[in-house]
């Protein structure tokens, strides 16, 4: 079926004028959105998709909630634009909504425009603080897009970007299916972990190191939870050598994992958080740094050298007041953790045991990856890290096909719908992966 005609015409100016985000330009062929609603997204043909991905890890309570919509609409005919040195009643408002829900003495927010500006601050906070130079974050992580957050990604796509990579040292964490530690337990994995990265601060000189930031559960690089007690052990190296640190809740913030941070879960208190996407869904960008005392002090009587003329934004901070009002309304974080519960975890580990292509499945919430792999002995994976391959490519053409729009990266389907996702939505979703799961069996075989 052929694009209709508002949609040709998206498509063809698209092709011909937008400069799209790690890709090579040519040859590329976007879906055209048309429009959306809950948990479904129109393509340019006019299909219904399912959407697994809220478009990258971010609409945790769906598409166009009137609610937000209306407070967005009606926010702009009050006020659009406020430069960040004033107080403003939604930004305030938006701070402490904010700063009730995170753990013990993160109370007061800086923010930003998104994910990599809040991780770029938290650094240069913590470098500040420290006046220490270096900082130390995961191999298989996600930081985001810009200078300094690129720089501390471990997955490929921070290789062009390398240069001028001064302070910044990757470790390994937790991954019990890939263990870089030969264990074979949790238990294990964890404590191998915990001490490669003791040894990683003693010989970098704990003296030299500001910061360790880290994912509380990595995600565009495998949803891997980290084993119970990992949290807590990084925290207490951290405390040991003066280190502060930072928890990136960027993806499993605001009810991803059935929680408003992941870290509060696990009963650890960063010095700093940073948060984005399901902070107001997306819906107009945002993101944050959570700040505690030890940070905050520092800062009390010495000006903090940083800053950006959206920071706080009235539209951005009245869709956080309405989306995070929406949450507690509908126990939209509840409904995510129930819904991993009762209907993805059970429905996954059902197509792990029939299909021969699924390596592993792991994650809670609505944060879930199925692991794909060629030979379930050797676990070699079906795409390489970072990079494509005709199978993973055949997965999305048959989903998309099929009326599901998902989430792909390297060797893995990540199942990432709306915390709002009804059990319904989350079996239809299901079923249509049990189908594409049978093809991708077919390719492997
Ligand atoms: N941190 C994590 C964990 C992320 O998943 C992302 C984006 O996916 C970012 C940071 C970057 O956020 P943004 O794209 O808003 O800059």
């Amino acid at each position: 079926m052929a694009l209709i005609d508002d949609a040709a015409r998206t498509y063809e100016l698209d092709r011909r004028h937008v400069f799209h985000s790690w890709s090579a330009q040519a040859g590329l062929d976007p879906l055209v959105i048309t429009r959306a609603a809950g948990s479904y997204v129109w393509d340019g043909e006019g299909n219904r998709l399912l959407d697994f991905s809220s478009q990258l890890v971010n609409t945790n309570i769906g598409h166009q909630y009137p609610d937000v919509v209306e407070a967005i609409v009606e926010q702009a005919r009050r006020l659009t634009t406020i430069a960040p040195q004033h107080a403003n009643d939604v930004r305030s408002e938006a701070a402490r909504l904010i700063v009730e829900r995170a753990p013990g003495d993160l109370d007061r927010v800086f923010f930003t425009n998104g994910g990599a500006d809040a991780n770029e601050h938290a650094v240069r906070m913590a470098r500040l603080v420290t006046g220490r130079p270096k900082v130390l974050s995961r191999y298989r992580s996600y930081h985001g897009g810009t200078q300094t957050a690129i720089n501390l990604t471990g997955d490929p796509r921070r290789f062009p970007n390398d240069a001028g990579n001064a302070g910044v040292v990757h470790f390994f964490g937790p991954y019990l299916y890939r263990s870089h530690f030969h264990a074979r337990t949790e238990a294990e994995e964890c404590e191998r972990a915990l001490a490669h990265l003791e040894q990683v601060i003693e010989l970098e000189g704990p003296q030299t190191v500001a910061a360790v930031l880290l994912e509380a559960i990595p995600g565009t690089a495998g949803i891997m939870v980290p084993p119970p007690g990992y949290l807590a052990g990084v925290r207490e190296l951290c405390d040991r050598y003066g280190i502060v640190l930072i928890i990136d809740e960027v993806m499993t913030g605001f009810g991803r994992t059935g929680a408003w941070f992941h870290s509060a879960t696990e009963g650890v208190v960063p010095d700093l958080l940073t948060f984005a996407k399901g902070v107001n869904s997306g819906y107009v960008p945002l993101g944050g740094v959570l700040i505690g005392d030890r940070i905050a002090e520092h800062f009390a009587q010495r000006p903090y050298p940083g800053g950006l003329t959206y920071s706080g934004h009235p539209l951005a901070c009245a869709a956080a007041v309405a989306a995070i009002t929406v949450m507690d309304h509908d126990v939209v974080v509840e409904n995510a953790l129930g819904i991993g519960q009762e209907v993805i975890a059970p429905g996954l580990a059902q197509l792990a045991e029939r299909h021969p292509s699924v390596g592993e499945v792991r994650g809670l919430g609505v944060f879930w990856a199925i692991e794909l792999v060629t030979d379930r002995d050797t676990r070699a994976p079906v795409a390489p890290t970072g990079g494509g391959s005709p199978i993973m490519a055949e997965a999305v053409r048959t989903a998309k096909s099929l009326g599901l729009l998902p989430f792909t990266n390297s060797n893995r389907i990540h199942v990432v719908p709306p915390c709002t996702v009804s059990p319904q939505e989350a079996q239809e979703g299901l079923d249509i992966l049990d189908k594409v799961l049978s093809r991708v069996d077919d390719l492997v075989d």
